[in-house]
């Protein structure tokens, strides 16, 4: 693979201007696997440069252009599945089954939809004496978490080129690596230069020189909720257009007709997933209270399902948590929990058995949960699920709006009809249906302090397009 001690600029790979590099980390072994550069302003302003003097060629190339190229590095990355994958777990921790199948699977999809959207898309429309045009909004700067680091990229990149923009992405420090290889697999085929351009470094560093750019205009973030907030400030002085992934807390509500065992297992999944480092992971269960006890049991017994251990084991299924400060910060959120007067059902804030090397943390389950208290409202972002019963559908209604999250959700029931009516009632950008199946076509995004923007299909599409009206 490509080295990554350069940034992907201007169609070339190109020296930083400082020297100061950030160590990438294996949460496996605790060991340093590689290192990039940390982004200057300098190299933020290069990377702008590039993206704007690109962006009128690439704005005006027919949308059949852009949609064979998008295929293209589609077929180009699932050729490197293996490949990619390993370096995803290696620098996140996510077992490697996993890796192939969506780390890398995700983006190869989305990549795909984007070429297939771009031959039915219209960017025009009448209405009465006007003809109204669909335009790409122009220079996207692009910031990713880790935690999906490839897909959470690839949803952005794919539809901004998709549209006609050009972009600039900073992905995570911790986790940058798949960037590397995707800049390589577009350089091969033939997107032209300026186009995508990579800068790594710092959130404070190269995502707020970003943000702040006269000549960027938008920014695309995923990632917490805080750093969201900042980015908001940072680019509100030049009026761009800021579009929002950000955190969650969603609920997973059982109606009293549900299937009990079934849906303790698809909880206890979705919660579980990524080890639980996913912002749509259902954390907290509501419960019909007459039937908590039964339920409780049923995920004790399905908590045992979830092995922990090295990514590349294949019986895994919960690897380390990514990083170190994601250690800390799960386990004081169990250890406060239990302070906080929740019982352990599984897991617990101990390290499991045998790993004592890694981020390793026990699947948890926990009960006597407070609505109100930090494990009830606050995302941990960890293999947790908390575990609250209600009396009534309404105080289900209430607990799973009662936070200031709104990005996700489940609902199940034995009446398909009446699932769908508390579905509807749910403040969330998405709610799950009896384990209705991640639709990826389907717009993605949250309400309230998980976000403003939609990603993935026509919606992400729409995100990267401005929209003129001339009067004829
Ligand atoms: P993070 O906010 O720490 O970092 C995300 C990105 O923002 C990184 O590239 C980081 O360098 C950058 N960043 C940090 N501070 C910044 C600043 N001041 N200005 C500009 N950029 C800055 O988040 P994380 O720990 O990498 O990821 C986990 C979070 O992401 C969780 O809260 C999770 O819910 C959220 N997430 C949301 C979605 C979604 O689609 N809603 C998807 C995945 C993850």
């Amino acid at each position: 693979m490509q080295a990554t001690n350069a940034f992907f600029l201007d169609g070339a790979w190109v020296s930083a201007t400082g020297r100061d590099t950030l160590a990438v980390i294996d949460p496996a072994t605790e060991q340093q696997i590689a290192s990039v550069p940390a982004g200057t302003e300098d190299d933020v302003d290069r990377a702008v440069v590039a993206a704007r003097a690109a962006f009128e060629d690439w704005a005006a190339r027919p949308p059949a252009d852009r949609a064979a190229l998008l295929s293209a590095a589609a077929d180009a990355l699932e050729a490197r599945t293996d490949e990619v994958a390993l370096l995803i777990s290696t620098e996140m921790g996510t077992p490697l089954a996993f890796s192939k199948a969506v780390q890398v699977g995700n983006p190869v999809r989305v990549l795909r939809s984007y070429a297939e959207i771009l031959s039915t898309f219209c960017f025009e429309q009448r209405i009465a004496n006007s003809l109204v045009v669909k335009e790409p909004i122009g220079v996207v700067a692009a910031i990713t978490p880790w935690n999906y680091p490839l897909h959470q990229v690839v949803a952005k990149v794919a539809a901004a080129l998709a549209a006609g923009c050009t972009v600039v992405l900073k992905p995570s420090e911790m986790a940058p690596l798949s960037a590397f290889a995707l800049a390589e697999i577009f350089h091969e085929v033939g997107l032209p230069a300026g186009v995508f351009n990579l800068v790594t470094g710092l959130g404070p560093v190269v995502g707020e020189a970003l943000a702040q750019h006269p000549d960027v205009d938008m920014v695309s973030f995923t990632g917490s909720t805080a750093a969201g907030k900042r980015v908001m400030a940072v680019a509100a002085e030049t009026v761009k257009k800021v579009s929002l992934e950000l955190g969650g807390k969603s609920a997973f509500v059982v109606l009293d007709d549900a299937d009990l065992a079934k849906a303790a297992k698809v909880g206890l999944a979705n919660c579980f997933l990524n080890g639980g480092q996913t912002c749509t992971a259902w954390t907290r269960m509501l419960v019909p209270a007459a039937q908590y006890d039964e339920v409780l049991s049923l995920l004790e017994a399905g908590a045992a399902k979830y092995p922990v251990g090295p990514p590349t084991d294949a019986g895994t299924r919960v690897g380390p948590l990514a990083n170190a400060r994601q250690y800390e910060r799960v386990v004081g959120y169990i250890e406060r929990a239990i302070a906080d007067g929740a019982t352990v059902v599984a897991g617990g804030p101990e390290r499991p058995e045998g790993l004592q090397t890694g981020y390793y943390v026990r699947p948890t389950v926990l009960a006597g949960v407070a609505p109100g208290s930090a494990i009830e409202q606050e995302e941990v972002f960890g293999p947790v699920l908390a575990v609250l019963p209600y009396d009534t559908e309404d105080e289900a209604v209430a607990i799973a709006n009662g936070t200031p999250y709104g990005l996700s959700g489940g609902v199940f029931s034995g009446d398909q009809e009446r699932a769908v009516r508390m579905a509807r009632r749910m403040r969330t950008g998405m709610v799950d249906v009896n384990g209705g199946r991640f639709n990826p076509l389907a717009p993605f995004g949250g309400y309230k302090q998980s976000g403003n923007g939609r990603e993935l299909g026509e919606y992400g599409l729409e995100e990267f397009l401005e929209v003129k009206s001339l009067q004829l």
